[in-house]
């Protein structure tokens, strides 16, 4: 009897131990830092024990939720705490590069200072497409991804330096925004250029156009190739957009407004997902 009742209460321990180990196994899990510039491993889960530690944007751990918010993970050996609503967990087969999130992502509005760009129907080209880098750069962000401006006010910057901006944070990928110009005024539309050689800036180019035309309704000039400076200087998949003819009354008329800015920072966003596969 005495010999029954300890056999079947080991049994309850296992089963004990099993389904402890069952569920530790199923909180773990793999996940990527998401945040804009790093985050805080801390000595305990709380906001108010002592920081050990950073993990930079785009960082992919194995990490093992503990509860109300916090997972801890291993942390040059010791073992750290960090806020889950941080982290966003990978895909099944561990792949982070058909996500945004974790992405280094150049937006580089073209012009700027003393280089108005095109200027036409009281319109300066570098002030629609200032406006329109800073809105996708907001976007992305918000998908997570790390973005770079290579200008965020009215300054002047040479392209090779343009390029260069990108080659030194080893982006992934390089958007260029502009407008266009022409003799005719009734030339219009959008088009998106890549490097001739290069086929993800292709893929890259095609991408954000399909969302431009979506979103803008403009006429579609096409993807096309061309050996401008940014697209040559730079070492990832680079595009370089043109959004619209500022030297048509009409569609000058349409990127005066935040609609239009919304909707093509909107197609930039949508583009590069779409790039990344989702
Ligand atoms: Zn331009």
């Amino acid at each position: 009897m005495r010999q029954k009742r300890m056999r079947i209460s080991l049994l309850f321990v296992f089963i004990l131990m099993s389904s402890f180990l069952i569920s530790s196994l199923a909180n773990a899990a793999e996940g990527t830092v998401d945040v804009s510039s790093s985050l805080n491993v801390r000595s305990e889960p709380s906001e108010s024990s002592a920081i050990i530690g950073s993990l930079s944007a785009g960082t992919q751990i194995s990490y093992e939720e503990t509860g109300n918010g916090w997972a801890s993970i291993d942390y040059n050996g010791h073992t750290g705490y960090v806020a889950t609503e941080f982290l966003s967990s990978a895909t099944s087969d561990g792949a982070r590069a058909n996500s945004v999130s974790g992405q280094t992502i150049v937006i580089d509005p073209g012009h700027g200072g003393n280089d108005p760009g095109a200027v036409a129907n009281g319109l300066q080209e570098k002030d629609v497409v200032l406006d329109v880098g800073q809105r996708a750069a907001e976007k992305l962000r918000s998908s997570g991804a790390n973005v770079i401006m290579t200008r965020s006010t009215d300054e002047f910057i040479e392209l090779e330096e343009r390029a260069a901006i990108a080659n030194r944070a080893g982006a992934d990928i390089f958007v260029s925004i502009h407008a266009n110009a022409a003799a005719a005024t009734s030339a219009s539309g959008t088009e998106s250029y890549h490097f001739p050689t290069s086929t993800n800036g292709q893929r890259l180019a095609s991408s954000i156009q399909t969302e431009l035309i979506n979103e803008l309704g403009t006429r579609d000039r096409g993807v096309k190739d061309a050996n401008f400076s940014v697209l040559r200087n730079t070492a990832m998949p680079a595009t370089l957009l043109e959004l619209g003819f500022i030297t048509n009354a009409a569609e000058a008329d349409r990127m005066k407004t935040s609609s239009f800015r919304e909707s093509a920072a909107n197609a930039v966003h949508d583009g590069v997902q779409s790039y990344y596969g989702n």
